[in-house]
């Protein structure tokens, strides 16, 4: 049997909605006086939950009493984590789950069933398309592509079956920038709910629940983590929608353990301070790769070449630190030879942490593609996918300035 797990009624969180990001974050979620009267949340590391006496089990299981039961269903670090998330993106409620792809999958599984079908803007993070194409379909559940920030497509998409409306803003790894009040109103007139992972955007640089928006996702590995050592994600909506999702997530079992939740917390205290970092250092980059030579194109939505850049002006509060360029005239190797000069980035998968990450995404995440797919997702083999960490912004242009001269 299965028990939803209750929020505590505690209203430090929704009255601190009104209060700066910053402030939220080190304080929402959290009694003002803790176990211990230690100032820290303590690491619960409980798999199970004890009762005093049978009476009480029964007073739990009829909702009498909101507590914890058993690891896989929350725990009390879980609960403080998610009422911290909830409150920074100014949503009712959060649900933790092990890893961003775990949150795409359980909010996924928990809204569609046979015959369903949703449609997503088709520049996205490779593992959710894989997810939806490749497996979803095997549940009888269909998916429609439509070109990003093709807003007459998407809506020409939408029969009497769809669900969901799904897109990334800003897109991952071209950085497109999502015209929320289009997004939301088509799902609006058609009754259909509307996705958007803000993975990028963070509730910082967007606010998407305020758009409107149904769920707001993000893969908690990256910026709310923001320091390249943990795995987590989150999806933030109305409670009553969310009580399903949180159903689910107890089934699959895809919870993060109390460790990993520690670190979360202490990282999104930081958060505004950290995209502040992240702000400057990317679009100081996205400025110094735009005027370089040896660069073909940069995609960075704060820049007035970018296609998008009206929207994200109009929208977003920062634009993140994730820049991608292509090298002028480069092939693979070339383009490999730029990453491997840098100095300062260290090369890998993901973006968010305080290190800078670079990748060349033919070479990282697209290798087992086909030239033909590659082309279909918009991956040339000269493209190169900077995340700039928080590092001094001086210090990243000038590596980078002696990489490209090579
Ligand atoms: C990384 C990422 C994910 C997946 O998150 P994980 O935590 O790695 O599972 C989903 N969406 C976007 C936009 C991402 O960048």
């Amino acid at each position: 049997m299965v028990h939803s797990r209750h929020r505590d009624k505690q209203t430090v969180a929704d009255e601190d909605s009104s209060r700066g990001r910053s402030t939220i974050a080190v304080h929402a979620g959290e009694s003002r006086q803790k176990y211990g009267d230690a100032i820290t949340d303590a690491i619960f590391c409980s798999s199970t939950f004890t009762f005093t006496d049978s009476q009480s089990v029964i007073d739990f299981i009829e909702q009498k009493q909101h507590r914890e039961e058993y690891g896989r269903y929350g725990s009390p670090g879980e609960k403080f984590v998610e009422a911290k998330i909830a409150a920074l993106e100014g949503g009712q409620e959060a649900v933790l789950f092990a890893s961003g792809m775990a949150a795409i999958v359980g909010l996924l599984m928990t809204k569609l069933g046979h015959g369903d079908e949703i449609i997503f803007f088709d520049e996205c993070y490779h593992r959710s398309r894989e997810f939806c194409t490749k497996h979803l379909s095997r549940y009888g559940v269909v998916t429609r592509q439509v070109p990003t920030c093709d807003y007459a497509a998407m809506e020409a998409a939408i029969t009497p079956k769809t669900r969901l409306l799904i897109s990334e803003s800003p897109t991952n790894p071209h950085l497109s920038c999502i015209d929320m009040e289009r997004f939301v109103q088509i799902g609006r007139e058609h009754g259909v709910e509307t996705l958007i992972d803000a993975t990028l955007a963070t509730p910082c640089n967007l606010r998407s629940i305020e758009a409107g928006v149904d769920y707001v996702l993000h893969s908690a590995t990256k910026y709310l983590g923001g320091h390249n050592d943990l795995l987590a994600g989150v999806v933030i909506g109305q409670s009553d929608s969310l009580e399903p999702v949180r159903n689910l997530r107890g089934v699959m079992g895809a919870v993060s353990a109390p460790h990993n939740i520690y670190l979360l917390a202490r990282g999104l205290k930081t958060l505004e301070l950290r995209m502040d970092r992240h702000n400057k250092n990317g679009l100081a980059v996205a400025e110094f790769l735009q005027d370089h030579p040896r660069v073909e194109r940069v995609y960075y939505p704060g820049l007035s070449t970018h296609p998008y850049y009206e929207v994200a002006r109009r929208t977003m509060r920062g634009y993140g630190g994730l820049v991608t360029f292509l090298v002028k005239g480069a092939d693979w190797r070339e383009t490999a030879d730029v990453i491997d000069a840098v100095t300062i980035p260290r090369i890998g998968p993901s973006l968010g942490g305080v290190e800078s990450l670079i990748e060349q995404p033919m070479v990282m995440s697209y290798y087992g593609c086909t030239p033909q797919e590659r082309e279909q997702y918009g991956i040339p083999d000269n493209m190169i996918r900077l995340a700039c960490g928080i590092e001094n912004t001086e210090d990243l242009i000038a590596d980078l300035a002696q990489a490209l001269t090579i």
